[in-house]
């Protein structure tokens, strides 16, 4: 399928930003989007580039309604000779569709839609940061668009891709987070859709994240639905800890998003050397080995942070410091390891890379 491009006028070109080191995250888009459509029996047509737009949408659209919505995230990189890569982007497309699947919504051709984000990304490279630490983050979306009040799965939907310009994550930078043990709410039960990137999950964690913000912690840790006894993950991040010399993070089991920068921290440590297990983990194991001094580091893991260490870990009215509140030798060698590779200062045994010009 041939994919069109109308080009913004120079009238529609917005303001780069000026100052690289002020770039937040999620706030600035750029001058271009991809789209296209899907209508059941007909499959996806009309692929396209097109200046950035608002979306028309009908009012009874059923993603307005019944959350028909999925989505992705993965970031642009440019290295040090100016050239810009991905970071395992195939990856997120084979995601977009599990999670497509599972809200009974169409799967992409992943191959058109890497097509359409390069050639978006290629038309809106003067967009890509050149700071370290600064990215193009890209936002793959599918919405249900058929009109219809009433629930079932909807007959036209849209994909489209938005992409902007990016800082660090967390304005605290690298610096430890303090975390909240939810010990009320649940983020999702076996059977759900915690392992689907879908809106409703973070919808369903707002309130929660809003109430352990306003005692003064950066994130929530889910625990599971049904005991409220096993570590899950953290609002947007898978969770790692460090104890004794066994580096444990939950298993997959259909309650937390399987991450990509998960699975690439569980290789690295694994080629380390390091002993890593895919495992439940209550959150008295956690208690226990830190009362004991066992419990050497905790961190999480996402795209938009890469690893955020854990300085403080808060469960039923009990603080536990974690590394000192400083950020540990392994969720360091892990962020320099991860980034050095993203941005191409060191090789790529893995063939983690993609370069796209
Ligand atoms: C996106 C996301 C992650 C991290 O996934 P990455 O592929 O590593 O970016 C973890 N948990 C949740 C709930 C997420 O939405």
């Amino acid at each position: 399928m041939e994919i069109k491009v109308t080009k913004a006028s120079s009238d529609q070109l917005k303001a780069k930003p000026t100052d690289e080191s002020k770039l937040g995250f999620g706030d600035l888009l750029t001058d271009h989007m991809f789209l296209m459509n899907y209508e059941a029996g007909k499959g996806w047509f009309d692929p396209r580039i097109e200046p950035f737009h608002d979306l028309q949408i009908n009012p009874a659209a059923m993603v307005l309604h019944y959350g028909q919505e999925v989505f992705e995230g993965l970031k642009a990189y440019r290295g040090k000779d100016g050239r810009i890569n991905l970071f395992r982007p195939a990856k997120n497309f084979e995601r977009l569709n599990r999670s497509a699947r599972r809200l009974c919504m169409p799967e992409v051709d992943t191959d058109l839609v890497m097509e359409g984000m390069k050639q978006l990304i290629l038309l809106d490279k003067e967009w890509v940061p050149h700071s370290p630490g600064t990215s193009l983050y890209i936002r793959p979306t599918m919405v249900a668009t058929e009109p219809h009040l009433g629930v079932r799965p909807a007959q036209s939907h849209l994909f489209y891709i938005i992409i902007g310009p990016v800082g660090a994550y967390y304005k605290e930078g690298l610096n430890p987070v303090r975390i909240y043990v939810e010990d009320f709410f649940v983020r999702a039960a076996v059977g759900g859709t915690g392992e689907a990137k879908t809106s409703g999950n973070y919808a369903a964690s707002l309130l929660a994240a809003e109430e352990a913000k306003e005692k003064g912690f950066t994130q929530v840790l889910w625990l599971d639905a049904k005991e409220r006894k096993y570590v899950e993950e953290v609002g947007t991040m898978n969770m790692f800890f460090l104890i004794d010399d066994e580096v444990i993070t939950a298993p997959l089991t259909g309650t937390i998003l399987p991450g990509v920068t998960r699975e690439s921290v569980i290789r690295l440590v694994t080629d380390w050397g390091l002993r890593v297990s895919e495992r439940s983990l209550a959150i008295d194991e956690v208690v226990q080995a830190a009362k004991d001094g066992r419990l050497k580091e905790a961190f999480g893991t996402g795209t938009a942070a890469v690893i955020s260490p854990v300085g403080q870990i808060t469960y039923m009215g009990q603080n536990f410091v974690v590394a000192g509140g400083k950020m540990g030798d392994l969720s360091q060698r892990l962020y320099d390891e991860i980034v050095a590779i993203q941005y191409r200062q060191k090789p790529d045994p893995y063939g983690w890379v993609e370069m796209i010009d």
